[in-house]
C-alpha cells in the first residue's frame, strides 16, 4: 500500500513559477517534504544554475500528494482525484508560469491523458488563455538518458525566454 502522508507544497507564495512533479517519493516521504530527494537535488541545481533562482524563491509541489506505493507513477485516475486541490494551490500563487516536470505533472495540468511526452517538452502553451505552461523533463529520466544536459538546457532556454518575454512587454506596458 502507498503512504497516507500529504506532502504538501513548499516555497515563495509570491513565487513567478512554480513547479509541479509527480509524487513524493521514500525521501519524501520520510521528510514530509516535496522533491527533496535525488530528482529534487538536481532540479534545486537546475533552478540555480540556469535560472539564477534559490528553491526558496520558486514554488515546489507534487500533481499526486501521497507517495504511491512501490514508487510506480500514478495512474491517470488518481492523477485526476488530485487536480481540484492542485488547481486550488497554483491560483493561491498566481504564478507568471507553470512548469510541470515530466509527463504525469503534464496530465495533471492539461488534464489529459497521453502515450509520448516528447511533443509537449519545451514548449510554451496558454491554458485557458491565463496560464502559461513549459513542461520540462522529469530529473529521472534526465538520469537515465545520455546526453540529456541538453535536453535540460533546451528546456530551461525555453523558460528563461519566456519569462524575459513576459517581463519585458510588463515593463513597456
Ligand atoms: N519526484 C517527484 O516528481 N516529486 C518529488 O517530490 C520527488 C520526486
Amino acid at each position: 500500500m502507498g503512504s497516507l502522508k500529504y506532502i504538501p507544497g513548499e516555497g515563495s507564495l509570491h513565487a513567478d513559477i512554480v513547479f509541479v512533479g509527480e509524487a513524493p517519493g521514500e525521501e519524501e516521504d520520510l521528510q514530509g517534504r516535496p522533491f527533496v530527494g535525488r530528482s529534487g537535488k538536481m532540479l534545486e541545481k537546475w533552478i540555480n544554475e540556469f535560472l539564477g533562482l534559490s528553491r526558496e524563491q520558486v514554488y515546489i509541489t507534487n500533481a499526486v500528494k501521497v507517495r504511491p506505493e512501490g514508487n510506480r507513477a500514478p495512474t491517470f485516475e488518481e492523477i485526476k482525484s488530485w487536480t481540484t486541490s492542485l488547481w486550488e494551490e497554483i491560483k493561491y500563487i498566481h504564478p507568471v508560469l507553470i512548469v510541470p516536470v515530466g509527463a504525469s505533472a503534464t496530465k495533471a495540468i492539461c488534464g489529459e491523458d497521453f502515450d509520448t511526452f516528447a511533443p509537449y517538452r519545451g514548449k510554451v502553451s496558454l491554458l485557458g488563455g491565463i496560464y502559461a505552461i513549459i513542461p520540462i523533463y522529469h530529473p529521472s529520466y534526465i538520469r537515465r538518458a545520455p546526453g540529456a544536459e541538453k535536453l535540460v538546457r533546451e528546456d530551461f532556454e525555453a523558460i528563461k525566454g519566456y519569462l524575459n518575454e513576459y517581463n519585458k512587454i510588463r515593463d513597456e506596458g
